[in-house]
């Protein structure tokens, strides 16, 4: 069914604060609503846009924020009527949206990024042969790392021997180190794709890892592209922990490169949106080691919160301007950052997991300077759940890193050793 509406011509861009023929303002919309999709929802109504999200759940963080929250499933037909009526363009805020919801909503409005690409990036098996196609032909390429397919008992016998030991993962639905096993050998390797219902996977080579970064880009209906500057980033059990910018966090030939190969990735896509492209720096005995490719979000990512505080376009503000066809400046940083997570554990630390949650120290907290507190409004702190993040901002590497690292003891979350700050040796 049509829906009924103003439809938005295409390449023409949906004005912030704007009152549509209609009588509607201008809406921008979001299939999800997460923490992700809460932070899009303030960036596109910082601006001035009306917002709206799909997602069943009645307490979803960015339905709770939003001016309209459609609380359907994610392929209800009249859900996403109500949501194509509602708003001119159209984003997602986690990769397993439906994609043929997206290609419904693509049918009658802007909807960025599109379907195809939703699809690609939902599967690590389609991923990684889009990372090796990126990667041929061009000498400077990046490529995944050794991996095999494996959809049936014949191609988990044809695994070769050297990628063992390795990481089976779930083609489909990981996130947060959810839907992987660590496998030495055969024997493992056949238990661990039993135990997961022999369901398409990957199984990667398991790599010896120096260090792991990621790059966010976005990029215009005109294929205009900027990018944030490259991030470190710890990851603790699979989830990620800590996230470091500035100018000294990594190598420039290195982070240099790794940007290089996301523009290649995004454009390969004809990507509309944000991406971030996820990497490792193997361990290959060599001063910097090897850069791989490892997977990518088709959406603003944990690992772009800084940009929030530190930034002055965020990575929320640069999914707005992408979807709406507004201008993309190239984001600037002002500051050099370190972003912590906060999982419901810290809620668990005197009661152990399955006591009564406490609320962390949040006055002693905010008594330090350059700390910016991000709750995602979660009422249950479950451990292992997102809850919210920190932000430390400041006027030296030095600065940050300290106030980082007393925020860190005060909550209760592991130290790290920072990265060495720029011209340091
Ligand atoms: P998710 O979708 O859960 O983020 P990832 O593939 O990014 O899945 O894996 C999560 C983390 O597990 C990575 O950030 C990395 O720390 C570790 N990891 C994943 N694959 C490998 C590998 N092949 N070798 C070594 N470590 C890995
Ligand atoms: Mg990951």
């Amino acid at each position: 069914m049509m829906p009924a509406g103003t439809f938005s011509i295409p390449g023409k861009p949906v004005l912030p604060g704007q009152t549509l023929a209609s009588g509607q303002q201008a809406t921008l919309g979001v299939m999800g609503g997460g923490q992700l999709g809460r932070m899009f929802v303030q960036a596109a109504q910082e601006m001035g846009y009306f917002t709206a999200v799909l997602d069943p759940d009645p307490a979803s963080p960015a339905g709770l924020v939003s001016h309209f929250h459609i609380q359907t499933p994610y392929e209800d037909e009249q859900g996403l009527a109500q949501l194509m009526q509602r708003c001119e363009a159209i984003t997602t805020e986690f990769e397993n949206v439906p994609s043929p919801a997206l290609v419904t909503l693509g049918a009658h409005r802007t909807v960025a990024p599109n379907a195809k690409a939703v699809a690609i990036a939902q599967d690590r098996i389609a991923e990684k042969a889009h990372f090796v196609a990126c990667a041929q032909g061009t000498p400077d390429s990046v490529p995944p790392a050794p991996y095999a397919a494996i959809d049936s008992a014949e191609l988990l016998q044809a695994v070769p021997a050297e990628l063992l030991p390795g990481v089976l993962k779930t083609a489909r639905l990981g996130y947060d180190g959810k839907g992987q096993v660590r496998v030495k050998d055969r024997a493992e390797l056949a238990a661990a794709w039993d135990q997961m219902g022999r369901v398409p996977c990957v199984l990667e080579k398991l790599l010896p890892l120096k260090d792991e970064l990621s790059v966010i880009v976005a990029r215009g209906a005109t294929g205009q592209m900027v990018n944030l500057p490259a991030q470190r980033n710890i990851h603790r059990d699979g989830i990620l922990a800590v996230t470091e910018v500035h100018p000294g966090n990594l190598p420039p030939a290195l982070a240099e490169r790794a940007l290089r190969a996301t523009r290649a990735i995004a454009e390969q896509l004809n990507y509309v949106g944000v991406l971030c492209v996820e990497y490792f720096v193997v361990d290959d005995g060599s001063p910097e080691g090897t850069l791989v490719v490892n997977e990518m979000a088709p959406r603003p990512h944990n690992s772009g919160h800084y940009s929030l505080n530190a930034c002055d376009v965020s990575q929320f503000e640069l999914q707005v301007r992408t979807m709406a066809g507004l201008p993309l400046p190239q984001p600037r940083l002002h500051s050099p950052a370190i972003m912590l997570n906060l999982l419901g554990d810290l809620w668990h630390r005197d009661s152990g997991a399955g006591g009564k949650a406490k609320a962390p120290p949040w006055l002693e907290l905010l008594k330090l300077p350059g700390v910016h507190l991000h709750l995602y409004g979660k009422l249950s702190a479950r451990p292992g759940r997102k809850m919210g993040h920190l932000t430390i901002t400041g006027a030296s590497w030095d600065t940050v890193c300290i106030t980082a690292l007393a925020a860190a003891e005060l909550l209760g979350i592991d130290p790290w050793t920072p990265s060495a700050g720029a011209g340091a040796a």
